[in-house]
């Protein structure tokens, strides 16, 4: 039997955000990968599966990706799993996947949940095209990636950390001027799930004057919409 590497998207908020064939694969494969197996476990509790878990996280996927790979070689079917939402999408799982196609392991992905599309559709902004940029660099760098999307057409679409967030709208609104539109999408299909809509000016005073909390997806209209809607 030829082992395979099934990433599985699991819930941004809402346990009840996985799919038949998530639960499947999670109760069926041989072991599940997850970077904290407190978390993960209660999401399996929550859905009543019950396999083995092994922590793959950050800190030692390096140490760990030839051994796992090896197993799958040897057909395990192993299942890879984040805290939230889609592995290898600003978490884990780049590094595994890789390795994985360099040694003819089967690899499949499942769709589902993750903050980047979510956030996307929701903030109302242009989405049939859109880049997507992670994390801001938190210090060395940071100039230069704002400086970086100054021309960028398309919709920007990026995660930030609570603590950073009014210094990235401060940051946005000096790169693209104050009245492009943006949005703040937090906590997704969470309990207090809020879509901050407006332009960098008004998202800013917000900021200042409330604050935002919790987990963050930053979208900043591209230029080409910005244009479109000033022409108009
Ligand atoms: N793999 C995840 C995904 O597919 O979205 C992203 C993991 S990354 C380590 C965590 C960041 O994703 C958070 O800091 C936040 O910016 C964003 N995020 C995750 N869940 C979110 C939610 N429910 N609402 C808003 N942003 C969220």
């Amino acid at each position: 039997m030829a082992g395979k590497l099934t990433l599985v998207p699991t819930p941004i908020g809402n346990l009840d955000d996985i799919t038949l064939r998530a639960l499947k694969t999670l109760a069926g494969c041989d072991a599940i990968l997850c970077e904290d197996t407190r978390h993960s476990g209660k999401l399996l509790s929550h859905h009543e599966v019950s396999n083995k878990l092994i922590p793959f996280h950050q800190h030692n996927e390096h140490k760990v990706t030839d051994s796992l790979v090896g197993k799958m070689e040897e057909g395990q079917h192993f299942a890879l799993i984040s805290d939230a939402g889609m592995p290898g999408i600003s978490d884990p799982g780049y590094l595994l996947l890789r390795a994985c196609i360099e040694k003819n392991v089967v690899v499949e992905v499942l769709p589902g949940p993750t903050a980047v599309i979510t956030a996307i559709v929701g903030s109302g902004l242009p989405c049939e095209k859109y880049v997507y940029l992670g994390f801001p660099p938190q210090k060395k760098g940071r100039q230069t990636f704002w400086k970086s999307l100054h021309e960028e057409t398309r919709t920007m679409v990026m995660y930030e950390s609570p603590h950073r967030i009014n210094k990235a709208l401060k940051e946005a609104s000096e790169t693209f001027g104050p009245e492009r539109h943006a949005c703040v999408a937090r906590e997704l299909t969470k309990l207090y799930e809020t879509y901050h809509r407006g332009t960098l000016a008004e998202l800013v005073a917000y900021g200042d004057d409330k604050g935002y909390k919790g987990e963050i997806v930053l979208l900043i209209e591209g230029s080409a919409a910005f244009e479109k809607r000033n022409k108009e």
